[in-house]
């Protein structure tokens, strides 16, 4: 699936955020538009107000009176309705928002606090936030109707300080039925007042997937490569409990949690009941992690035991367990029940494998990035029956 490309730009020198049109519309509704043409011929004089034009075809020489795009490599994928954010200084076109799809993000910046040893988007230290949060507001303006879900991701969210807040109070009050899901390494909640501005925001809808990756403060900094960051998460957990926010625990399931993945889920149990639920996730082979592998990789069919009685020590404990990014033939047919299908549509692929399985309808498949590191699990299961 493709989301980005890339042309020549003119006439802009600030990025623009437009909602695509292949046809062309009334010049009252051409203020938030970006027209998308494959060729310019007969059309150049009646290009007034569209917020941006993009072409296919070479353009140049003459005088143009909207931003221009052209020259862009592809354009089948810009589809009218989709979202996109239009770069003066590369001529990069990145669609920001498809409304077909239900995994639809808000990216709020390169920045992280945390440095994990898995991290699947590496941090980059740019001055990016003040930049990205005017693209995020806008986009917030030109989404209708309203999302079913949306997720607020980064980087780190929480390093947006004041203007995270503006961006949650804006998603409650534009689109309150739109459930918001934030990512984030929940250690800035650590720090009282911020939990509270932002818990008084009250949007009616909103979650927070928190990681924690182990019930020993050592090993949990270590893993997300930050001193103090366990006693951090912790109480900020503790805090955002305390004003009602609903939360997500988030594992990421390697050769470094697994040793204690049954006591982190006893811990969990013990000093975080409030917990909406607890989401183990498998690795992601793409950022950090290929780096890593030799202290990260374990086979998920060699940690099916530690799995199953950590999801059976919730339970007992009535801590709803959920299973991401695992394929179904990896699982013990006990854990299938936990399986959700949640890897996004644009980074969605299956193994050849699969072809014949019969359970592909129902099993998440893989990131495609992960179809070249494969278990030794992974094989067509011939009956969906449990
Ligand atoms: S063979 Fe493919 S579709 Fe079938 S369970 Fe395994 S990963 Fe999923």
């Amino acid at each position: 699936m493709r989301l980005h490309t890339a042309g020549s730009a003119r006439g802009f020198r600030k990025p623009i955020v437009a909602r695509i049109t292949t046809e062309p519309i009334p010049a009252s509704e051409r203020k938030d538009a970006a027209l998308v043409l494959p060729s310019l011929d007969g059309r150049a004089d009646d290009v007034r107000g569209y917020a941006a034009v993009i072409v296919k075809q070479e353009v140049n020489g003459r005088p143009f009176s909207a931003p221009l795009l052209h020259s862009v490599r592809d354009i089948d994928h810009l589809i009218s309705g989709h979202i996109v954010a239009l770069e003066p200084a590369n001529g990069f076109i990145r669609t920001l928002f498809r409304p077909e799809s239900r995994h639809n993000t808000l990216f709020a910046t390169e920045r992280c606090n945390s440095n994990c040893l898995m991290c699947s988007q590496p941090p980059v230290d740019k001055d990016d936030i003040a930049a990205l949060t005017e693209r995020n507001l806008k986009l917030i303006d030109l989404i209708a109707p309203a999302p079913e879900y949306l997720c607020i991701t980064g980087g780190e969210p929480t390093l947006l300080e004041e203007r995270l807040l503006t961006i949650v109070a804006k998603l409650r009050d534009t689109m309150p039925e739109t459930y918001v899901h934030m990512l984030t390494n929940g250690r800035r909640f650590a720090w009282a007042d911020f939990t509270s501005r932002f818990a008084a925001i009250r949007h009616p809808n909103l979650s927070l997937g928190i990681p924690l990756y182990a019930d020993d403060a050592a090993l949990h900094d270590y893993i997300v490569q930050a001193r103090d960051a366990f006693d951090q998460t912790v109480l900020g957990l503790h805090q955002l409990a305390r004003h009602g926010v609903e939360i997500e625990i988030r594992v990421v399931l390697h050769a470094l949690t697994i040793p204690r993945l049954t006591h982190l889920a006893e811990y969990i149990c013990r000093n975080l009941t409030f917990v909406d639920h607890v989401a183990f996730m498998g690795m992601e082979h793409i950022g950090y992690a290929p780096r890593n592998m030799n202290e990260l990789w374990i086979d998920p069919v060699d940690y099916q035991e530690q799995l199953e009685s950590s999801v059976a020590v919730l339970a007992r404990f009535g801590i709803d367990a959920r299973i991401y990014n695992l394929q179904l033939c990896l699982l013990k047919r006990s854990l299938w029940k936990y399986s959700k299908q949640s890897i996004s549509d644009w980074k969605n692929a299956y193994a050849g494998v699969c072809h014949d399985c019969a359970v592909k309808e129902q099993c998440g498949g893989f990131f495609h990035w992960n179809t070249k590191v494969q278990s030794r699990g992974i094989q067509p299961i011939a009956t969906s029956a449990v």
